[in-house]
């Protein structure tokens, strides 16, 4: 069945790009990537092509050395422009050569002095949602998969690494030249690239994990189970497709918790606390490697089958590492974020539906957690309504039926109606997927953890605060859910005897000082400033950011302190980050 994209210029009935050979001539000096790029079709193309592309200059289009006719439409501000191949005379490849431009918001580049070895550049992409256009002109629609190689010349010592099978490194005097391969066909938004100075080590036969020299032992430490996830999602899902799981630690810029990106997860460096607290992102980047790499949201309107499946996915696996109690406190955490997203949004808002029609709106603009947890909680309640043993087995039909393809919304519902009937009678398929809002029969969270932390709230409002012995067996989600449950603003004095019992002082937990920081803010602890504004300055994790810009910008004390800070630290930050504060400051009336 065609698809219709509202977000890419891709006309269904024309020819789908199957194959790309890249070569990336990466220069750091001008920020921009030099590239060619040779396109194979699936069919021959007479008359026209249409293709995505924002910002990449065209130098030229080309097959069998002579020139083809094209042009790039007017720039729509979500799309970019439309580049049109034009008068095509049955071709089934054709070679564009272009430079991508310093400001494409798929790419972040970094000074030396903002990596942590300080001495070589940093290059990295994050093409989700709709920004590959924005590094080689392609049909950016995750309906729409091909194969590619890549040579990537780079300056010494640094190294490229890409979601692709590693082949050779050449070094060449003072470059190196990186070669790729990427046998299994992907979407678009999930061709990935990163340059810098990087080690590597290994975690298992199949895991490797690379990061700057600076940090790698301690993230090689904390990723260690990297391999019995995988082994233990394999039960689950069936065998792992992409041969290699290998992780790369980011910058601190790096604007996600982590991009799944296929064989290469890209990861945020603040999970790296000492303690494996967060490994449950490594087990959602993998799982992701089934419900969304191999079964891909047929557009960005459908992107709750990536998120709520793969959340829905990385609960049941926790469960079995970590026990129920983990799992279900990391659930709770999410949803808390997720009604937090809602009340944003505004309840009615449709931005709070599974599914809504998107056009004229950008995938990343909207960007929230509603998909990853609104959509676990409905298929936890399909669960519910037919049982564990008999999901486990719709789980196995839904993988192997749909494998390297993508699937809509409609497209889901018409397997589930057809494979799992009794669910679809039980539960409020309707009200799940197209209504605003977390419906009140979603299924409730149980842990000891969250009980633990719910008493010592209630001891809270009667004026009792914990004691450093009271949280002593606490693991970091408490804490985090304990700060998040306090009244919006405390008194001061109460904020500085938490500091202590919770050894924030000089804590690098960044996810715990999300909270404690806004927290503090909000309660009127001006002396929390340079804090503030060195966590803004050294995090680019969207998420951890929103709680302490927005407390900043709704508070009267600190609102016309925010935005110099935030400008003061922009280009610290990774374009989609920029766009994010910009949005928190616009929507403040800052
Ligand atoms: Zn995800």
């Amino acid at each position: 069945m065609p698809v219709y994209d509202p977000h890419s210029y891709v006309k269904p009935t024309q020819a789908k790009i199957t194959h790309i050979d890249f070569k990336f001539n990466v220069d750091f000096a001008t920020k921009t990537i030099q590239g060619q790029a040779a396109y194979f079709v699936d069919k021959f193309v007479k008359g026209s092509l249409y293709l995505d592309n924002r910002k990449v200059e065209i130098v030229r289009i080309h097959t069998d050395g002579k020139d083809l006719e094209w042009e790039l439409d007017k720039q729509d501000p979500i799309l970019g422009q439309r580049l049109h191949l034009k008068k095509l005379m049955g071709i089934s490849s054709f070679v564009i050569d272009f430079i991508t431009n310093p400001q494409a918001n798929a790419l972040q580049w970094l000074r030396p002095e903002q990596t942590l070895g300080g001495d070589h550049p940093y290059l990295f992409s994050q093409c989700q949602a709709i920004n590959a256009r924005s590094i080689f002109p392609c049909q950016d629609s995750p309906s729409i998969r091909f194969t590619y190689t890549a040579e990537v010349i780079v300056p010494r010592p640094m190294i490229a690494v890409m979601a692709a099978a590693p082949k050779t490194i050449q070094t060449e005097g003072d470059l190196n030249r990186c070669r790729f391969e990427m046998p299994q066909p992907i979407p678009s938004y999930l061709f990935a690239l990163a340059v810098g100075n990087l080690s590597s080590r290994e975690l298992g036969p199949r895991c490797r994990i690379y990061a700057e020299a600076e940090i790698i032992e301690e993230a090689a430490w904390e990723f260690a189970e990297t391999e019995n996830k995988l082994i233990e999602a394999e039960k689950m899902l069936g065998p792992y497709e992409w041969e290699r799981y290998d992780l790369l630690v980011m910058p601190p810029s790096f604007p996600y918790g982590g991009m799944e990106n296929p064989r290469l997860t890209f990861l945020t460096p603040t999970v790296i606390v000492g303690d494996r607290s967060y490994t449950h992102l490594v087990t959602h980047e993998l799982s992701h490697s089934w419900t969304g790499n191999l079964i891909t949201n047929a557009t960005w309107e459908d992107f709750w089958l990536n998120e709520g499946w793969t959340t829905y996915m990385q609960m049941r696996i926790d469960e079995v590492l970590q026990g129920s109690d983990y799992s279900q406190m990391k659930i709770e955490l999410g949803r808390g974020s997720m009604l937090a997203a809602m009340q944003r949004f505004g309840m009615n808002s449709k931005h709070t539906r599974l599914n809504y029609n998107m056009s004229g709106i950008d995938p990343d603009e909207v960007f929230s957690v509603i998909p990853y947890y609104k959509g676990q909680a409905f298929l936890e309640t399909l669960e519910n309504a037919v049982g564990r043993e008999r999901f486990d087995r719709f789980i196995s039909k839904y993988i192997g039926t749909f494998k390297f393809q993508s699937l809509s919304t409609k497209g889901f519902i018409s397997f589930l109606k057809e494979q799992l009937p009794k669910a679809v009678k039980a539960v409020n398929i309707k009200e799940w997927i197209y209504k605003d809002g977390f419906p009140a029969d979603a299924p409730e969270t149980n842990s000891k953890l969250i009980d633990a932390v719910d008493a010592s709230v209630a001891a809270y409002s009667e004026g009792i605060l914990p004691t450093s012995d009271d949280v002593r067996n606490w693991n970091q989600d408490q804490i985090t859910l304990f700060l998040r449950r306090l009244p919006k603003a405390i008194p001061v004095a109460h904020c500085q005897q938490l500091e202590k019992i919770f050894n924030l002082a000089g804590g690098r937990n960044y996810i715990v000082l999300s909270e404690y920081l806004a927290l503090a803010v909000r309660s009127g602890n001006d002396k929390i400033l340079p804090r503030v504004e060195k966590y803004i300055e050294a995090v680019g994790r969207g998420f951890l950011l929103r709680p302490i810009v927005q407390a900043m910008a709704e508070t009267a004390w600190s609102r016309d302190m925010i935005r110099p800070i935030v400008e003061r630290y922009r280009d610290c930050h990774h374009p989609l980050t920029v766009r994010m504060l910009e949005r928190i400051l616009s929507d403040a009336g800052i």
